[in-house]
């Protein structure tokens, strides 16, 4: 089995964040105002192993707000409520190829492509269960942090400016809804989406989330079993075909592992059994994913081998 001695993940950290923080290419995202104040110097990384140790080179503790990659632990929470047969009669399974706020439905079915994209995953936090809006949002935000580990929160200043400013997301909930493919009130479910986008984390939480869908639904650092491995498999699944907007083909050939990108430059991949790891970099690319997080990682895989389709 893979086992890193901690020296060489330490070094190979600190060495790709010397070699990737002169990269200055790429824009903040700006539709959702309050994120285009980010710094774009910031720049960390953190890998958790299967023993739960924590590795970090760089600002892996700054915080910033989730955004998309809460997509594929919600998803793992709906999954894990429903099962998978009744969450896809939902949410597709097929990469879309487009845009990830695209206006896209499958034609057949009415249903979004994917949970990775934001139709998909607003029709995912509709799923998820409660009887309230309060309820069903405590659901998503107690399953994020037990992924995490700790206690996450909301920050309140990007959930308002995006709900100011989110009336694509909000025309997503309502085709949706006309299509029959939403459970529940388009309205509600766009504002707990936008709050699951708003949750504060740090470069080290996203690690450790990661490494908890790695490590077959077990957080490697509390121990605690937050979803079932049957589960954990899914989501690395939709992961690998659906994480990385309308790069993830290119991104499955060059990098090779289940990953999630978010437009605030988070950007997490999986190592089935080995690792998670996160890299926070605001400025991204015009697929939205982070430059600093696609560059970093596609060297890290390289350099290791990490490729899942290739001998461990
Ligand atoms: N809250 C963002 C939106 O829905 C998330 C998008 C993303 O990270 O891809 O527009």
């Amino acid at each position: 089995t893979y086992r890193p001695t901690p020296g060489v993940v330490t070094d190979a950290l600190a060495e790709l964040l010397e070699r990737f923080a002169p990269l200055r290419e790429g824009s903040l995202a700006d539709y959702i105002p309050q994120l285009a104040l980010a710094d774009p110097d910031d720049f960390g990384i953190a890998l958790v192993s299967m023993e739960g140790h924590c590795y970090q080179a760089g600002r892996a503790d700054v915080p910033f707000t989730v955004q998309s990659v809460s997509k594929p632990f919600v998803y793992a929470l709906a999954l894990s409520r429903l099962g998978l047969e009744e969450v896809t009669r939902w949410v597709g399974t097929e990469p879309s190829g487009d845009v990830f706020n695209a206006i896209s439905l499958e034609p057949r079915t009415g249903r979004p492509a994917n949970a990775m994209i934001n139709a998909g995953a607003i029709a995912t936090t509709a799923l998820v269960p409660g009887t309230t809006p309060e309820e069903r949002f405590g659901h998503i935000l107690d399953c994020l942090s037990r992924f995490a580990g700790r206690c996450l929160d909301v920050d309140e200043d990007v959930y308002a400016s995006e709900a100011r400013t989110g009336d694509r997301n909000r025309a997503l909930a309502f085709l949706l809804s006309s299509a029959g493919t939403l459970p529940g009130d388009p309205s509600e479910a766009v504002d707990t989406y936008f709050r699951q986008c708003s949750v504060r984390v740090t470069a080290a939480d996203l690690a450790v989330m990661t490494a908890t869908l790695a490590n077959s639904g077990v957080n490697p650092v509390t121990g605690e079993t937050v979803v079932s491995e049957e589960v954990a498999v899914q989501v690395l699944a939709v992961m690998a075909s659906c994480g990385m907007y309308d790069a993830s083909g290119d991104w499955l050939l060059r990098v090779g592992l289940p990953a999630k990108s978010g437009v605030s430059g988070g950007l997490v991949a999986a190592g089935p059994a080995r690792f998670g790891i996160a890299v926070f970099s605001p400025p991204l690319d015009v697929h939205g994913n982070s430059v600093r997080g696609v560059a970093a990682l596609r060297d890290l895989s390289e350099r290791f081998g990490l490729h899942l389709m290739r001998r461990p």
